[in-house]
């Protein structure tokens, strides 16, 4: 057993007495300080000690000042430290024994050192008893600790960004958000995306770079990388792009030249604006032609994508959507290809995260390349991935960096290692599995309050409705929805007949509620609200029941 020892003046005899009382028992102890009486001040060696304790330099720490209080509260402010005051023995023992307690704090002026001698013996004696309630306690201990979204230092330099960041965290809690591309990501993601790998530039590649001191960086980022192979099967992955807006068009410039044709999934459809829109890079340098789904089932029309194929001769096919519910064939899109030599691009930023647990057939087998983004069903921080073919690798990187983009965002590729390492975990399999069985049972209680989904259902995580029938745009829906506290977006159903901006549906997914712990039970719970607002969108009164519904139900799945 190690123990840091540490007091300032009011408590320097104390511990010089306590470390012969420990060495005496076999106990090997660090002092770290103070060495005489003169004044110093308390909170830095309870720092100290507490940060020693913190990493796991040492097993416990024990700290003396005047009355034992401020040491305390300082060594509490430490990750993973659990400091007790204690002023009897019993104190010690219980500290020990319920609280898992790893630092004792004693006051010099306010017992004797036989107090404290008794207190100590106590204290090594103690064992923390594991049995169910008091883990249970400590563990909860640490998700409060953890719950430090308050962000201190924006308080004190910048109040007004300081209450967005507050109205935010508020709005994220106490709404029920049903966009299909938000997620709510992991601390662990939360933090590697705060983390100080901000600071760095690391332009080109891990062992490539155009700055020095990036060894570390160049490990996150191979870490990402080598992640991403083994999660996917990939031949090559790049974690750099912003966004996945960037990634497509990093596969558009590398096989494409301005002018070329591709053919892709008509955004009206549910193909995404990256997919050839007018008003986007890829419909502007590039010829996009666009299939649909069929208007019987409302399912990707295979032969008329093989027909555009044949008719057009595309350099590129993309497959992949924002909107569409159904699982994707990626043999038949492969099979289309091969029939006129196009190579094959699929861009599953939607489904990624159900495609990394086996819920949703791999594109990697079928396609050259493979973009996404990592923040919806991965679960990551916001960005893209480009998974492509080992003969692609050097253009895919040279089109990323410099092609398109200067500096990565090295913190981002942090969290998307942190995130790509939680996907290859088994636990991973079962939260996608859930996010499934939560569209399809929303899905399903939907279906019974007599809405119309497009294509009857859902295979994946989201559920496109169309409203048609109700009195109701989606932009209606969408905002007096948000009104209740329920986020989803407007969105166009196939063959609509209203505007983007106004829209005859709305897109409804499960991934953020899934994280949030939420399950069959509730999503019938939810469908149920959304039935009713829709069907009382004009009476303020029924919005405002919903919204305080929604409000209690919140409070119990607090965000991850
Ligand atoms: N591809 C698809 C299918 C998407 O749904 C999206 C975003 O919604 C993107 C690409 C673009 O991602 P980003 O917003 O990160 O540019």
């Amino acid at each position: 057993m190690k123990i840091a020892i540490g007091s300032d003046h009011g408590g320097f005899e104390m511990k010089e007495t306590l470390k012969g009382f420990l060495e005496a028992r076999g106990v090997q102890t660090r002092d770290l300080g103070c060495f005489s009486k003169n004044s110093v001040d308390y909170p830095d060696i309870a720092a100290a000690v507490a940060g020693q304790v913190s990493d796991g330099q040492v097993d416990q720490g024990i700290l003396v000042c005047t009355t034992g209080i401020g040491m305390s509260i300082v060594a509490n402010k430490f990750p993973r430290v659990r400091a007790a005051l204690c002023v009897t023995p019993r104190m010690a023992k219980m500290a020990r024994a319920h609280n898992n307690a790893n630092v004792l704090a004693l006051g010099g002026e306010l017992i004797s050192i036989e107090d404290a001698k008794a207190i100590v013996s106590e204290w090594l004696k103690g064992k923390f008893d594991q049995s169910g309630r008091h883990q249970r306690r400590v563990n909860k201990i640490q998700q409060y600790a953890c719950n430090t979204v308050d962000p201190l230092n924006v308080y004190d330099t910048d109040p007004d960004l300081y209450a967005v960041l507050r109205n935010e965290n508020r709005r994220q809690s106490e709404n029920l958000e049903l966009i299909a591309s938000e997620n709510y990501v992991s601390r662990a993601v939360r933090e590697a995306t705060g983390s100080l790998l901000t600071n760095k530039y690391a332009e080109g590649y891990p062992a490539k770079r155009w700055y020095d001191g990036c060894q570390y960086v160049d490990d996150a980022e191979r870490l990402a990388i080598e992640r991403a192979k083994q999660l996917f099967g990939a031949e090559h992955a790049n974690v750099q792009p912003h966004c996945g807006s960037s990634a497509n068009l990093a596969v558009y410039l590398t096989v494409l030249q301005p002018g070329d044709t591709f053919l892709a999934m008509e955004p009206a459809h549910g193909g995404h604006l990256t997919h050839g829109l007018k008003a986007n890079i890829s419909g502007r340098l590039f010829v996009a032609r666009h299939y649909g789904v069929s208007r019987d089932n409302e399912q990707i029309n295979y032969d008329e994508v093989a027909e555009l194929a044949k008719q057009h001769r595309p350099k590129l096919i993309v497959a992949g959507a924002s909107a569409y519910s159904r699982i994707i064939d990626f043999k038949r899109f492969r099979k289309i290809a091969d029939s006129t030599g196009a190579l094959l691009m699929v861009d599953m930023a939607h489904i990624a995260g159900l495609v990394a647990a086996g819920c949703h057939p791999s594109p990697v087998p079928y396609a050259e390349f493979v973009t996404t983004t990592t923040h919806k069903t991965l679960r990551g921080p916001r960005g893209g991935m480009i998974l492509c073919r080992r003969r692609f690798a050097h253009d895919i990187d040279h089109q990323i960096f410099p092609g398109l983009q200067g500096g990565p965002f090295m913190h981002v590729i942090a969290a998307k290692a942190v995130c790509l390492h939680q996907a290859l975990q088994p636990d991973f399999k079962s939260y996608q599995e859930r996010i499934i069985r939560n569209a399809q049972a929303l899905a399903e209680a939907l279906k019974a309050g007599g809405l119309r989904l497009v294509s009857g259902g859902t295979d994946n995580h989201l559920i496109l409705v169309d409203l048609s029938t109700l009195d109701i745009t989606g932009k209606e829906a969408a905002t007096t929805l948000d009104q209740a506290g329920i986020t989803v977006n407007k969105n166009m159903i196939p063959f609509d007949t209203k505007s983007p901006q106004t829209t005859s549906g709305i897109r409804i997914g499960t991934p953020a509620v899934t994280s949030r712990g939420m399950k069959e039970p509730e999503m019938k719970q939810i469908a149920g609200w959304i039935l009713q607002v829709l069907r009382q969108c004009k009476d303020n009164t029924a919005l405002a029941d919903v919204r305080k519904l929604v409000l209690a139900f919140t409070d119990r799945f607090p965000l991850p």
